[in-house]
């Protein structure tokens, strides 16, 4: 089934003509027959959820924008850096005008006169398609003054950004796309209040964009047909590491992780077992094979330990060592962190450093209670998620892989590396 991804279904379907064939623009069309209350009311019924990785209710997060403002923007999020995440950039280099008819059914939806789609600086190719479905857009009278003979008229820019993963933090974002040094800011006021140049501002994911048209097109009762009451719809899962078919996978939201994992990545590696998985992008616990007939969707994931996240799903086998996948994902937070606030910039800093020790074979018994007391002191006292999101992977790994930590310890190695040594 590809909604989303129906670009491998049908080539070429990031130029307009083989876009319209199959139904483009239909769903702009009829959203700019209705009012905009009416969009709102739909996509709330639709029971959408973001897709950036919180999964909050996208209706919802429309309801909080001041309507009385002289001004608002719509911002669509494409600055797609988690790790095992890649979902945005297949959308957007391979089905661009499904991502841009969901910019504009959205800021339709916003009363924006303006709107604008934040591209991760390294996703160069789906930026230039983007640019390129933005000129085909504008010269067929989709995107630009008086939509479909209505009274909506809308500028849209696509920004490339200078490739910063906390850009990916909608108040981050904001600041960048206003040319500044991007760094989160302070909330309350929340963007819906207080956004782009000081306008009330909506920023979505670009996958939750990308389910308007068909929002619009089938309606909220078809939406509701896949996944659960609370988890409805379709969702991209990017699925990476050790598995013998990686990719993007699109399913119904409550398809079992043992589904994703076996009937469609083809399960492991000949040879090698499962040993975790992370289902969510680097910032959620890890879920060990006890726990894979987890249907993925947010309220069955967050009843086993985890979170659904940006569902990229990063797979972990026999060969992999737990130390050093928490390692490297800590180095990566203590890499991305925008120094702004304490406890992420030197908790990730320190955690990263220990990590790297006991790796090295030169941890201690005490480095296993430094480092969930450093995690103490950063959870929850963070301006951003950043510093929050740099500690469930390592601290699931030290519940789950205790002995692993411990092994490191006392035999000065790493006896991964060891093991893979002796038998290369
Ligand atoms: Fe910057 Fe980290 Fe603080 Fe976020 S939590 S503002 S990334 S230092």
């Amino acid at each position: 089934m590809h909604y989303l991804l129906r670009h491998r279904d049908i080539p070429e379907l990031d130029q307009l003509s083989v876009y319209r064939d199959h139904g483009g623009y239909e769903g702009l069309r009829r959203a700019v027959a209705h009012d905009s209350q009416w969009v709102r009311d739909e996509v709330s019924r639709a029971g959408l959820r973001g897709r950036g990785g919180a999964g909050f209710p996208t209706g919802r997060k429309w309801s909080f924008l001041d309507q009385s403002a002289p001004a608002r923007y719509m911002v669509v999020n494409a600055d797609e850096a988690e790790p095992g995440t890649f979902k945005d950039r297949e959308l957007i280099e391979h089905n661009p005008h499904q991502v841009l008819e969901g910019t504009l059914i959205a800021a339709y939806a916003l009363n924006a006169a303006e709107a604008f789609i934040f591209v991760r600086g390294e996703l160069l190719s789906g930026y230039e398609s983007l640019l390129r479905a933005c000129d085909e857009a504008v010269q067929a009278g989709y995107l630009g003054p008086h939509i479909f003979g209505s009274s909506f008229s809308v500028t849209l820019r696509v920004f490339r950004s200078a490739g910063a993963y906390i850009c990916g933090e909608e108040t981050a974002l904001l600041e960048s796309l206003e040319g500044k040094r991007g760094q989160p800011r302070i909330k309350p006021p929340f963007p819906a209040q207080v956004g782009l140049y000081g306008a009330p501002t909506v920023v979505n994911n670009a996958e939750t964009v990308a389910n308007l048209p068909q929002i619009m097109v089938h309606g909220a009762d078809w939406y509701r047909q896949y996944g659960t009451k609370d988890s409805p719809g379709l969702k991209i899962f990017s699925v990476s590491g050790r598995v013998a078919r990686p990719g993007n996978y699109e399913l119904p939201l409550a398809t079992s992780l043992e589904t994703l994992l076996y009937d469609l990545a083809g399960g492991p590696l000949p040879g090698h077992t499962f040993k975790a998985v992370i289902p969510g992008g680097s910032s959620v616990p890890l879920l060990v094979p006890d726990s894979f007939s987890v249907p993925l969707d947010y309220e069955s994931l967050a009843q086993a330990g985890s979170m659904l996240g940006s569902g990229g799903v990063m797979v972990l086998d026999d060969t992999v060592c737990i130390v050093r996948a928490a390692a490297r994902l800590l180095k990566f937070y203590r890499t991305e962190s925008c120094g702004k606030c304490t406890p992420c910039r030197e908790g990730t800093y320190w955690m990263a450093g220990i990590l790297e020790r006991i790796e090295s074979g030169s941890g201690t018994y005490a480095d296993l209670d430094r480092l969930p007391d450093i995690a103490d002191n950063v959870s929850g006292n963070c301006l951003c998620p950043l510093g929050d999101a740099s500690l469930p992977f390592m601290l699931s790994a030290m519940k789950h892989f205790r002995a692993e930590f411990i092994q490191h310890i006392e035999e000065h190695r790493c006896p991964m590396a060891a093991g893979l040594a002796s038998s290369a």
